[in-house]
């Protein structure tokens, strides 16, 4: 496939402002991310990286000036031999709203060797990632929330220094694989060797074996704990958004850094209310005097309750618009609105003397198509 200019790749012209090019990625992100593309993944995965090879460049205006002096030679030398990788895009985060809960777009940028939205090359000892759900009241999307989540954490034994060993000293060298854990076995098929390394069979990758164990932790050198975390659920939120607080989750083996916690905010089930983007939607059922002479009825929002004032002559379904009572923006302080349908509840049963009354003020036609009713009952009665 022969390169093409990361203008054309992006589709904006060359002056286009980095607001403009930013919107181009991700649209086009959404478009042929792997997660998203449901045909051919294989092609899906080949434009997605050739649409962030252009936004890596044109995203940075160093970059971008010398591409558009020199072309593809004065950027490509910085990606490493094989062209541009995974490894050499540093703007995760501008996608991280879009496909950050997905677990394909962090194996994506993980397994090519660029930590999510980090720096440097993945440390082998890191700790595993921990994905935890937390539950808000609905009005978090509204004024955001400070809830404490509880992390179940395995820690290192103190008393054994994470060894298991009792003492931290009562253990050996494993002999098999004198402490790299790790065993190669070499195998000759015809002129070709196959050497295969694995674990070690007698240590378990361990590379020691544990004379005494260690009382405190029966011997597996880590101690459960839990620890309590602040989370900051940001206002503007959606249901199902991911939080990732980077450096609490899982500890590493001794060197490595700790994995990342992903917490994955759901809201209350609230009935009542029903989102869709900015704007809320809620239902209230009126009195018919009240449809027919207005008034006022408070209904529910998303964080309490409301004065809806309902007009004369109201009809049944109509629709009422609440401004600034719907969800705000993630970055933003203008709210959407709430729209309310309101049902009008219409008796079942009257009094003869509210009978009489309505008959009055609502004129003469009813009790004629009344009066016909009745007496094609009395004569199917009788
Ligand atoms: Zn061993
Ligand atoms: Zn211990």
């Amino acid at each position: 496939m022969p390169k093409r200019d990361y203008y054309e790749v992006l589709g904006v012209p060359r002056a286009a402002s980095d607001d403009d090019i930013k919107s181009a990625y991700r649209r086009l992100a959404r478009q042929y991310h792997p997660d998203v593309a449901k045909e051919n993944p294989k092609v899906a995965e080949e434009k997605f990286k050739e649409l962030s090879e252009a936004y890596e460049v044109l995203a940075n205006p160093e970059k971008r000036r010398r591409y558009d002096e020199l072309g593809f030679s004065a950027v490509e030398s910085e990606f490493g031999p094989g062209g541009f990788g995974w490894q050499n895009f540093t703007h995760q985060a501008d996608l991280e709203d879009l496909f950050g809960s997905s677990a394909l777009f962090r194996q994506l940028f993980e397994g090519f060797g660029a930590p999510y939205g980090g720096r440097g090359r993945r440390d082998s000892g890191r700790g595993s990632d921990v994905e935890m759900t937390l539950r808000v009241p609905l009005s978090a999307a509204v004024h955001g929330a400070r809830p404490t989540l509880e992390v179940p954490h395995d820690r290192p034994c103190a008393d054994c220094r994470g060894t298991g060993a009792k003492g931290g000293t009562a253990f050996e060298v494993c002999p098999e694989c004198g402490g790299q854990g790790q065993v190669r076995r070499v195998q000759s098929r015809g002129y070709t060797q196959l050497i295969t390394i694995g674990e070690c069979p007698r240590c378990h990758g361990a590379g020691r074996r544990i004379l005494e164990r260690c009382p405190t932790c029966g011997g597996s050198g880590r101690l459960s704990s839990v620890e309590k975390i602040e989370i900051d659920v940001p206002a503007g939120i959606e249901d199902g958004a991911v939080l990732r607080v980077p450096g609490h989750g899982g500890i590493g083996r001794p060197g490595g850094r700790p994995g990342d916690l992903y917490v994955q905010v759901a809201f209350d089930p609230t009935p009542s209310i029903r989102r869709a983007g900015q704007d809320a939607y809620t239902e209230t059922t009126i009195p018919l005097a009240t449809a027919l002479l207005g008034g006022q009825v408070t209904v529910p929002t998303i964080d309490g309750r409301a004065d809806l004032k309902i007009p004369p002559g109201t009809q049944p379904e109509t629709q009422f618009r609440l401004r600034g009572h719907g969800f705000p923006r993630l970055r933003g302080s203008a709210r959407g609105d709430l729209l309310v349908t309101a049902h009008v509840e219409v008796p079942r049963s009257l009094s003869g003397r509210q009978r009489e009354q309505l008959r009055e003020a609502l004129g003469a036609a009813t009790p004629a198509a009344e009066g016909r009713r009745e007496s094609f009952f009395r004569r199917r009665g009788t």
